[in-house]
């Protein structure tokens, strides 16, 4: 597998613990590169507009005032298969089935409150990055 890059999201729950540095300890140590990072507040637009895919889910309106609760931190990752490398640093979705040593597990609260997002694809993480980032922001 090549060199690749995805999109990551430390949720609110997480900023709000002060655990950023404990959670990209995790992403590094499974061998991914932390190649732009940025702090920033998400208008309920902006997260409607990003989880556009589930808007017809039951948990969608509740999904969106959470990722506007508080800031988030947006990162780029960059390493071998990034996007199923860090599904795998993640874990499941619901941290009580998420394995042992995996973020969800160590950090999540419950299957909302899950700590991290991670784009589920090559082609939505491609999407999810120029969501957030800019070319210059990206030449790191
Ligand atoms: P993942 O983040 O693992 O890719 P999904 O894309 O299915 O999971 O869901 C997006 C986000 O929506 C989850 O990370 C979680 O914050 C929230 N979510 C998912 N399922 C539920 C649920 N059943 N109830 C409440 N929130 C949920
Ligand atoms: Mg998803």
């Amino acid at each position: 597998m090549a060199v690749a890059r995805t999109l990551s999201i430390i949720k609110p729950d997480a900023t709000a613990r002060n655990i950023t540095g404990k959670i990209n300890a995790l992403l590094e140590e499974g061998g991914l590169r932390i190649v732009a990072q940025k702090r920033l507040r998400l208008t309920k637009a902006q997260a409607q507009a990003f989880y556009d895919v589930h808007r017809e889910r039951a948990f969608y309106d509740e999904l969106c005032e959470y990722m506007i609760s508080g800031p988030v931190v947006v990162q780029v990752l960059e390493g071998e298969d990034a996007v199923q490398r860090n599904r795998k640093i993640m874990g499941a979705t619901n941290p009580a089935s998420a394995d042992e040593g995996t973020i969800r597990k160590a950090f999540g609260q419950n299957v909302q409150e899950n700590s991290v997002h991670g784009s589920d694809s090559p082609e939505n993480a491609d999407k999810e990055i120029r969501f957030f980032f800019s070319e210059i922001e990206l030449a790191g």
